[in-house]
């Protein structure tokens, strides 16, 4: 596939320029945490496509994992979260998670974030494969939005941070190898701005949107991840993506959570006559990793003949189910079900990026100057399956290890940012077109069929092929946001198709249906990809 450098010729592009010391992209809890620590440093500005609250971030439900219980340990911590990686877990960058997790944690709450409490103590709930009870929630099932606020009120009421709202990223500046900023588009103001910075930092969450199904806002269309791409950093673990065992199966709405934490409090999953299964799949039954219950739901829906099974939580009473959840418990009274009364219908949906932008353990890529972090980072500290209510956990520990790396390179800069060019024009000039809007919906129904929860070699061929066709877009030039994002779109599909072709095992959230075994000689090896040229991109293998 040819990935052209830019998405757009800017050659003709009138940019207003905006001179910061850290530019952060995303409003998520890695855009605005790592924020919070930039603004010790210097002057910091955050962009973000949409509004301040729309990311993954102020979905979050179930909560943050974190050791705070006398009965608990990191090394506990630590033992679940390499066992539900099975065997892709970057050691190191787990052990520095769920070491360094309390303090950040301890920090969000010294940041005015209101963790759930019982008895005047915080309360812990227990999420699918933690053998510990150790997740922090907020408002019953509503923790990332109390997440949200808290940041939101330092970042804009106590620090005064600027916020760029409505300003969609386009491409990263480099320069001889070096990141500078950012180009991007404005779409409030209708103008194209240069942000130019020593330091930037993507936070731009992951890509969900890719699969017809999915618990992702619709922000979540990897962008971080393509410009990025385009610009030379490298992409790594790019087949795993996860599956979220339990949305909400309403036909005609799109699929809404139904946390983990509900199976924690006891919630049983049943076919269609009604009876149990999950116990034949995996010793811990409901409780087993994501990938195990995802893929037992989608083999019962199949022997069923139906497109969902049934979530009961039944011998659980309402006011126990309002107070605990009052999100999901809404929300199902909304389209007529009673969690107390009845079953919940509840299907798979792509939920959480296992892979994206290469980064060390202090969230430095490749490219001097541009730092990863949150859900578009891949440190390997995932490894091939995430454990429940880790994320938000990763964007605040490798969102504040960044300044370890970040702060030296920043007090040694000592070039003119008015000299640098904000782009290379391409050789060859791309013409303008409009990508016809039909194109997401049927990525999205690709991805779906070809690239989801159970894969083989045929079907990931014909899709490669169809992307192949698909990426010509990729040679043109395109006026709104949503068909940037369609480009970004089939370019990150491209690669996830490719890494999934060269994964000749199934492991984790990738499975092959042709090669269902584990093999050893996989275990804890990352397929990377990078942009070499506009011709050609390079697949190494690395242990
Ligand atoms: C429904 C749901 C429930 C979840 N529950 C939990 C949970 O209980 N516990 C847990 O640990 N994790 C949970 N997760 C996962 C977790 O919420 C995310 O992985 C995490 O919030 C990601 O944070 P982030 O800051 O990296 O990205 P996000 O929160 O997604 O933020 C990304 C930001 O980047 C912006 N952006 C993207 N592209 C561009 C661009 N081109 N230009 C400018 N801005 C851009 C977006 O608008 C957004 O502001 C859940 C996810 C979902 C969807």
């Amino acid at each position: 596939m040819k990935t052209p450098r830019y998405l757009l010729d800017y050659s003709n592009i009138n940019f207003e320029k905006v001179y910061i010391d850290f530019l952060i992209i995303g409003t998520g809890i890695a855009g605005l945490y790592s924020a919070i620590h930039a603004h010790k440093w210097g002057k910091v500005l955050i962009v973000t496509k949409e509004k301040l609250e729309d990311s993954n971030t102020e979905h979050a439900q179930g909560g943050i994992a974190a050791v705070f219980d006398k009965e608990d340990s990191t090394e506990l911590h630590l033992k679940d979260t390499l066992v539900a990686g099975a065997g892709l877990c970057n050691r190191e960058a787990v052990q520095v998670l769920v070491n360094e997790g309390p303090a950040r944690v301890r920090e969000l709450i010294d940041m005015g974030t209101n963790f759930d409490r019982h008895h005047d103590q915080i309360a812990l709930t227990r999420e699918g494969a933690h053998s510990r009870r150790r997740i922090l929630h907020a408002g019953g099932d509503a923790t990332g939005e109390e997440v949200r606020r808290a940041l939101t009120n330092v970042v804009v009421n106590q620090l005064g941070i600027p916020v760029h709202e409505k300003t969609f990223i386009l491409d990263l500046i480099t320069h001889e190898g070096r990141c500078y900023g950012a180009l991007a588009y404005c779409h409030h103001y209708k103008k194209f701005v240069a942000y130019l910075a020593p330091i930037t930092i993507v936070a731009t969450g992951g890509c969900g949107q890719l699969y017809r199904t999915t618990s992702n806002p619709d922000v979540a269309t990897g962008d971080g991840m393509a410009f990025a791409y385009r610009a030379g950093a490298e992409l790594m673990d790019m087949e795993f993506i996860q599956f979220h065992p339990t949305t909400l199966y309403i036909p005609g709405l799109p699929a809404f959570l139904v946390s983990e934490a509900v199976r924690g409090e006891g919630a049983v999953l049943r076919n269609a006559n009604g009876e149990r299964f999950m116990h034949k799949y995996h010793p811990m039954a409901e409780l087993a990793p994501r990938d195990v219950v995802a893929r037992a739901i989608v083999d019962q829906m199949k022997k069923d003949g139906k497109l969902h099974v049934w979530l009961d939580i039944t011998h659980r009473d309402a006011e126990f189910l309002k107070n605990r959840f009052p999100t999901i418990y809404k929300t199902c009274l909304k389209n007529g079900i009673d969690m107390a009364k009845d079953w919940l219908p509840v299907a798979p949906a792509a939920h959480y990026m296992m892979g994206g932008v290469r980064t060390d353990l202090y969230g430095a890529t490749r490219i001097p100057g541009l730092f990863a972090c949150g859900e578009v980072a891949c440190t390997g500290v995932h490894g091939a399956n995430r454990l429940a209510s880790n994320s938000l956990l990763d964007g605040l520990v490798f969102g504040y290890r960044i300044f370890e790396k970040a702060i030296p390179e920043f007090k040694s800069f000592n070039e003119d940012l008015d000299k640098i060019p904000l782009f290379i024009p391409e050789p060859k000039y791309k013409k303008r077109r409009s990508l016809c809007s039909t194109y997401r919906k049927r990525l999205q129904l690709l991805m779906s069929e070809k690239v989801g929860i159970i894969r083989d070699e045929e079907g990931l061929k014909s899709a490669l092929e169809t992307l192949e066709d698909w990426s010509k877009c990729l040679e043109f030039e395109f006026s709104s946001m949503e068909e940037w994002e369609t480009q970004n779109m089939i370019q990150i599909a491209y690669i996830m198709v490719r890494s999934a072709l060269v994964r000749k095992e199934s492991r984790g959230a990738h499975y092959r249906r042709d090669y269902p075994e584990s093999i050893l000689s996989y275990k804890g090896r990352h397929f990377v990809f990078q942009r070499e040229s506009q011709e050609s991109d390079s697949v190494e293998l690395e242990s």
